[in-house]
């Protein structure tokens, strides 16, 4: 790194990012990529992905993100890990403050992404790590023969529930609904799972353990009511995500949830800074769309740095 301005800083390292990366680089843009834990984002914690084009029979996530990355390479992306905690507006200069130090770019784009949501139940925190897991594809081997649950009913706990049959004795599917947000190709294939049983209209209230980690959990309706008590070594949450954009608050329009408004071609409010992927407000959180949205952003900076010089 170096402390020259740069013509485009991008916040984040997942699919979008590394898309805007790839795009700004071959553009002959002096680019750097900022990301706060390893590249590649969501992703990277995906057993397969079988929706991004080009990969008939899917592709491991890890495995996509690393071709990302190396096809960044190809076009001297420059990447640095770093968390970045603040972003002051002087016109034509940003000035983006990663890990306490000043970099000066020209133009911005923000891929931070989104992270799971808590269930902000009693006991969850707590247990965090001790049988408590946010990611199936992370945690799911530590949990061999031995029952566990997954909270949740979409994508992502779904798949996650799927990964998780391959090690425990038994998966409990437990949502808040009678019916999963999941598509249908991957309800289908819970609903024939021999050890995957939903758990309908309940949720989570309380993770139950003693020092040796998770021992069960307590269920309700969802409007509350008895408790009953579910003996399993291990709870995965999957409710959805959150943007990760709490630095940004009070410096560019957000929506009420904390995601990035921007127009349709990844403007944000803020002249010069644009967003891309999961931490921006749209319809359809996807690789394809992180990935369109990466395009859409690297050129719209680059007309905007035409139309600034
Ligand atoms: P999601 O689609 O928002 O689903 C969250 C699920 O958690 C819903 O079933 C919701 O119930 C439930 N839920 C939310 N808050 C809850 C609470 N407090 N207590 C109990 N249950 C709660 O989130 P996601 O599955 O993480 O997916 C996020 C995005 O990524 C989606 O757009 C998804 O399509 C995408 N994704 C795609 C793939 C893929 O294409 N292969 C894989 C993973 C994720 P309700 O249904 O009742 O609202």
């Amino acid at each position: 790194m170096t402390d020259n301005l740069y013509d485009v800083l991008i916040i984040g390292g997942g699919p979008a990012g590394l898309t805007a990366g790839l795009y700004t680089s071959r553009a002959k843009l002096k680019t750097l990529l900022v990301e706060r834990m390893i590249l590649g984002g969501q992703v990277m914690t995906t057993t397969k992905v079988e929706n991004y084009p080009g990969f008939p029979g899917g592709i491991d996530g890890p495995d996509l993100m690393v071709r990302f990355q190396e096809h960044c390479q190809e076009f001297g992306l420059e990447t640095i890990t770093g968390e970045v905690t603040g972003l002051n507006d002087l016109g034509a200069v940003k000035e983006v403050t990663v890990d306490g130090q000043v970099i000066r770019a020209r133009s911005v784009i923000i891929t931070t992404g989104a992270e799971p949501k808590k269930l902000g139940i009693p006991g969850e925190g707590p247990f965090i790590g001790r049988g408590v897991s946010y990611c199936a594809t992370c945690d799911g081997a530590f949990f061999r023969n031995v029952p566990v649950a997954i909270a949740g009913g979409g994508d992502t706990a779904a798949e996650e529930a799927l990964f998780l049959s391959r090690f425990a004795s038994k998966v409990y599917l437990i949502h808040r609904r009678d019916q999963l947000r999941a598509t249908k190709l991957l309800q289908e294939r819970i609903l024939a799972h021999e050890k995957i049983e939903p758990v309908w209209n309940t949720v989570v209230a309380e993770v139950l353990g003693d020092n040796s980690g998770v021992t069960g959990l307590a269920l309700t309706a969802p409007q509350g009511g008895n408790r009953r008590t579910l003996e399993v070594a291990g709870l995965f949450v999957a409710v959805g995500v959150v943007p990760k954009a709490h630095f940004l608050a009070g410096l560019l329009h957000l929506d009420k949830d904390g995601y990035i408004l921007t127009d349709a071609e990844c403007r944000t409010s803020m002249p010069g800074v644009f967003a891309a992927g999961d931490v921006r407000k749209k319809i359809l959180k996807q690789i394809a769309t992180a990935v369109g949205d990466g395009a859409i952003a690297a050129i719209v900076a680059e007309k905007y740095l035409d139309e600034l010089s």
